[in-house]
């Protein structure tokens, strides 16, 4: 016989056995709530009443039923809490993480370097065509940190740089500023090459005010 049989059974003629419907000794009701609620220490002889009074037992384990009930909800509402905060915090770790990726991409650029000395190259001027001039650069197609060493001869200043495809429409387009370093004229270009198609493309140099050079680039 499991306890919690017993317990009932004892609850159920608690509330049974003892009608008393004259109330006899009954505590006041807002006593008989602080009791039920626990706000108040229970003397002995008030939980003998309750206990042997149905009406009061009945208001007793209503009550105590009732406060169980609404800790069940805010444990309930505490549970959901905390999955909402465990959600949101993902959301933002998630959203925070991919804020963060462009900068990462943009440090992690990767680094490339296209030598133009030993090239040859042909000038805007002449009829030749790009895939005339060998041997052909190779680019990766990826976030591009370049840097450009400039043929021999050329000058320090500022330089239009374009990126043209076999179509010779212009793909990307940017300023370098060329400096000598280390005895070679020399310059940095971030290009972004991700979203443009592999093969041979051309690429073209220009000092501002001078004539374009232009280079055959294969994007692989
Ligand atoms: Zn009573």
């Amino acid at each position: 016989m499991d306890i919690e049989r017993v317990r009932k059974e004892l609850q159920a003629s608690a509330l049974r056995e003892f009608p008393n419907p004259e109330r006899v000794g009954c505590p006041d009701p807002a006593v008989l709530d602080a009791m039920s609620r626990r706000t108040i220490e229970i003397t002995q002889s008030q939980l003998h009443h309750i206990t042997h009074c149905s009406p009061c037992f009945q208001t007793f384990l209503s009550i105590r039923e009732e406060i169980q009930k609404k800790r069940a909800v805010r444990l309930r509402i505490a549970a959901a809490a905390c999955a909402a905060v465990i959600v949101v915090g993902a959301i933002i770790y998630t959203v925070a993480d991919r804020l963060k990726s462009p900068a990462q991409v943009a440090v992690l650029a990767t680094p490339a370097t296209l030598d133009l000395r030993p090239l040859s190259e042909y000038r805007g001027t002449d009829s030749g065509r790009a895939t005339e001039a060998k041997p052909a650069l190779i680019l990766p197609r990826k976030n591009l940190r370049l840097t450009l060493y400039f043929p021999v001869g050329a000058d320090e200043g500022q330089y239009t740089l374009q990126l043209l495809d076999g179509q010779l429409h212009t793909l990307l387009k940017q300023q370098l500023t060329a400096t000598l370093q280390n005895h070679v004229v020399t310059a940095s270009a971030d290009l972004d090459l991700r979203s443009l198609t592999p093969g041979a493309h051309t690429l073209a140099i220009q000092r501002i005010g001078d004539e374009w050079r232009l280079y055959s680039v294969e994007l692989q």
